[in-house]
């Protein structure tokens, strides 16, 4: 039996397909140890492991900060930075004190690796989205040309973590956010969907996408189902809702919609075959779905695919952007070029021809080997 340390930032679309991951270690007699924030820890917990729970929250004000701009960028360092530094000495002395074999993180939560390199024990990103090596960088895709490099303020930010990460001489690599490759990633996706996929190493291990429990959801009627989801952070999109409501209200569709951050009042007195709740339970919906129209979430158009259910993507951040032409390209999306009730009522149509290359995709997704695989490769690291 081993010890086995995750961390990750509290965000659920980091830390749920993790979940899978930690519950199959449980399965198999391994402990767990689980930092990370008090809005994610219930989670961990409930797949077995036992909670460290950090002072860790997400950057205030989350909405506002989903473009790459240079100033967006720099705020968020700063918030990263931060949350190290309260963050780090919690780990640092809960697992020198409680010693794991193995340190998973999440790969933007680089404190994580700082506990590996402070242990001496290996290290290992967990990726929920697409995976970065030495040729092949997200980032370049997601930043606009207007980017800004030499902007004061993510200049100074940079400069910030440099000197932070200077000052931890355990440190392997002092790259903190950009540019460092774990020795061993897991990759929460499958290859077919990786962009670049073919320059990605047997360092890398694409185990696709693992799904936990999901509960329980049975539609009303009969007519089709349609899951309206924005995700869990930059979801605060009346326009998006509204325009659902147009497009699909008093219609055969059973529309089920999660609206997040925005109470649904503000939405006004819905139809009776819309129904709206801030959180709904997303997997056991696409169970029985026909179309999605989602922000494109990774986890999202993964929880999709393995469930046959095409997608209408409405991205609003580069990162979605990028997955949402992703999952276009490869036939299991329509990304329409503007969010009106004519344009989604229209992208919903073309989507419910998709279903074929979903259902395909979702196949692949599942012989990438899910938690079984990804907890083989930890097992391996023991040896
Ligand atoms: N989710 C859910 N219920 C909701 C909204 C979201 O269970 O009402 C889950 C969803 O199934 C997924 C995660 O939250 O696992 C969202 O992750 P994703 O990567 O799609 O988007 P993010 O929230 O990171 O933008």
């Amino acid at each position: 039996m081993a010890h086995f340390a995750f961390v990750s930032a509290p965000a659920p679309g980091h830390v749920n397909p993790t979940l899978p991951l930690v519950a199959e270690l449980v399965r198999r007699g391994h402990r767990v140890s689980y930092a990370t924030g008090p809005s994610t820890v219930d989670g961990a917990v409930a797949a077995g492991a036992a909670p460290v729970v950090l002072p860790s929250r997400l950057p205030p004000d989350m909405d506002a900060r989903g473009e790459f701009t240079a100033d967006q960028l720099a705020v968020t360092l700063e918030h990263f930075l931060a949350d190290a530094r309260v963050s780090f000495p919690v780990l640092a002395e809960h697992f020198t004190a409680d010693r794991p074999e193995v340190v998973c993180y999440d790969s933007v939560t680089f404190t994580g690796r700082m506990l590996a390199n402070l242990l001496g024990v290996p290290d290992v990103a967990l990726v929920p989205t697409f995976a970065e090596n030495e040729r092949f960088s997200a980032t370049q895709v997601y930043l606009p040309a207007s980017f800004d490099h030499t902007h004061p303020r993510l200049v100074a930010a940079i400069g910030a973590m440099g000197e932070f990460a200077a000052g931890h001489e355990f440190l392997a690599d002092p790259n903190l956010m950009f540019g460092y490759v774990a020795p061993v990633s897991i990759v929460f996706i499958p290859r077919e969907f990786q962009l670049a996929g073919e320059t990605f190493d047997d360092r890398f291990h694409f185990v696709g996408p693992t799904v936990a429990d999901a509960g329980e959801w049975s539609p009303d009627g009969d007519g089709p189902v349609l899951l309206v989801s924005l995700g869990t952070v930059f979801n605060q999109r009346p326009d998006v809702y509204r325009a659902c409501v147009e497009a699909f209200g008093d219609t055969e569709w059973q529309v089920v919609m999660s609206t997040g951050e925005l109470d649904t009042s503000l939405l006004g007195p819905l139809p009776g075959n819309v129904w709206a709740a801030r959180r709904v339970p997303q997997v056991a919906v696409l169970r029985h779905a026909t179309a999605f129209v989602s922000h494109a979430g990774m986890n999202s158009l993964m929880e999709a695919v393995l469930h046959g259910v095409p997608v209408v993507a409405v991205p609003r951040i580069p990162e979605q952007r990028a997955v949402a032409r992703r999952a276009e390209e490869l036939g299991v999306a329509r990304v329409p070029a503007e969010v009106t009730a004519e344009s989604l009522r229209a992208a919903v149509e073309e989507a419910r021809g998709l279903r074929a290359g979903a259902v395909a995709l979702g196949d692949l997704a599942r012989r990438a080997g899910g938690a079984p695989a990804a907890a083989d490769v930890l097992e391996k690291l023991l040896t």
